[in-house]
């Protein structure tokens, strides 16, 4: 029985299709050729930090020990809310990963998760990122300089627009489509002044209006959506599974309930199929 610490699904689309493998890439495992079969996730009362493996008896900022949820830029404020980037006043936890990881282009999108929403990703996140929020489809709308700067254009739209993933309802599929090209113009139309005056602020050239892409749509490998979403957790059960019905955003989907295995980041588990 293979183990290890869990962490997020990797996902890739293919052809359309998102597609799931999990555990370290060495021995990862193809979720989507589980699909219909049976697999079990056995807690083995361990939970281990992601980023330097000390021994937990709690993650923090979700799979971390205190110590490194403390010093590590990747668990600082700024990185829930990016328009709190502290990186030009010299305060960034840890300049180097700030360099690497905020200070570069930035999108900002819109997706249909579990209805309209307006989100920001690293250039690189596309589209992983809008398979981790179970979208399924997504438009880049505006590229900018920093992340922080994408940031105060996602604060900006997110005055209209809704900016978090109802998650239970994308869980139970049947989202309505969306014309993610006929809300672009929209917004633009709306807040076309404001863009105006806050690429005036940042200085010409630090943002650019994406007016001709094309929606990424993205399919999941489900075979039957639940009716009735029920969580399921590590903290209250050592062995969590069933049949695997389904995969979603960063959700399994068992005939028992759904488990997010983002949320158990550095959980070490045993795998059986
Ligand atoms: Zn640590």
């Amino acid at each position: 029985m293979t183990s290890f610490n869990l962490d997020k699904m990797n996902c890739e689309l293919k052809a359309g299709l998102a597609h799931y493998t999990l555990g370290p890439a060495s021995s990862a495992i193809d979720l989507n050729a589980l699909l219909g079969k049976r697999l079990i996730l056995k807690f083995q009362l361990e939970i281990n930090c992601t980023h330097c493996g000390l021994k937990v008896k709690k993650a923090y900022s979700g799979g971390y020990c205190y110590k490194c949820s403390l010093k590590l830029a990747e668990c600082d404020m700024c990185i829930l809310k990016p328009e709190l980037c502290h990186f030009a006043a010299g305060t960034c936890r840890e300049p180097s990963w700030g360099e690497a990881n905020c200070m570069i282009p930035h999108y900002v999108y819109l997706a249909n998760s579990s209805g309209l929403k307006v989100g920001i990703t690293r250039s690189t996140q596309i589209p992983t990122r809008w398979i981790d929020q179970g979208a399924v489809a997504g438009l880049p709308i505006l590229k900018v300089s920093t992340r922080y700067q994408s940031g105060l254009f996602e604060k900006l739209l997110a005055s209209e627009l809704n900016d978090k993933t109802d998650w239970r309802k994308m869980l139970k599929g049947n989202i309505e489509e969306i014309d993610l090209i006929q809300k672009r113009d929209e917004v633009f139309e709306l807040f076309g002044e404001s863009l105006d005056s806050l690429e005036n602020e940042l200085g010409a050239g630090q943002i650019e209006i994406l007016e001709n892409l094309k929606p990424t749509t993205i399919e999941y490998p489900v075979l039957v959506y639940p009716e009735k979403v029920s969580t399921l957790s590590l903290d209250k059960n050592e062995s969590v599974g069933g049949i695997l019905q389904g995969i979603k955003g960063q959700y399994l989907i068992f005939d028992t309930g759904v488990i997010n295995i983002r949320s158990h980041t550095g959980y070490k588990v045993a795998i059986e199929i």
